[in-house]
This record gives structure tokens, C-alpha cells and sequence, in this order.
């Protein structure tokens, strides 16, 4: 007979200490989370990217919108209804 000794498993405690999140540019503490494009949290009145100097690449994302709305309209051609 084989007796299984139950080794008791060394409950690793994982110190799950909540980080406070807290505004990168102020440091304030942040009761809603507020997160950026640029994976930063900031407080409402430093979200806006020019209050935190953002890193995220706007001009970028905002030529690739236009880029795509030129797609869809198609190419600037003069139009011209005559009635
Ligand atoms: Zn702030
Ligand atoms: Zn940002």
C-alpha cells in the first residue's frame, strides 16, 4: 500500500497590490482611469494629448484617415452638376 503523502502546496501569495493609478503629469490620483493612445494614464484635465505632450503619432493616423477618405471618394475630380 502506497500512501500518498499530501504535500501541502506553498500557496505562493501574490502580493496583488493594487497600483493607484495616478496622472503621469500631475501625479494625481485618478478615481476614473483615464488612458491615452500613447498607453499613459492622465487625469481629465491632462488627457487632451497637447497637455501631456503625447508621444502617439496623431499626424500619422490622421493622414491614414484622410488617405482613406480620398479611397472612398475617389479621386478630387471637378464636379460639376449643370443643371
Ligand atoms: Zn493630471
Ligand atoms: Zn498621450
Amino acid at each position: 500500500m502506497e500512501q500518498k503523502q499530501q504535500q501541502p502546496q506553498q500557496q505562493q501569495q501574490q502580493q496583488q497590490q493594487r497600483q493607484k493609478q495616478r496622472c503621469e503629469k500631475c501625479n494625481k490620483k485618478l478615481i476614473i482611469e483615464y488612458k491615452c493612445k500613447c498607453e499613459k494614464q492622465f487625469c481629465i484635465s491632462h488627457l487632451n494629448a497637447e497637455e501631456h505632450s503625447c508621444t502617439f503619432n496623431y499626424k500619422q493616423q490622421y493622414q491614414e484617415i484622410i488617405k482613406k477618405q480620398i479611397d472612398d471618394i475617389g479621386p478630387l475630380s471637378t464636379k460639376v452638376d449643370k443643371i
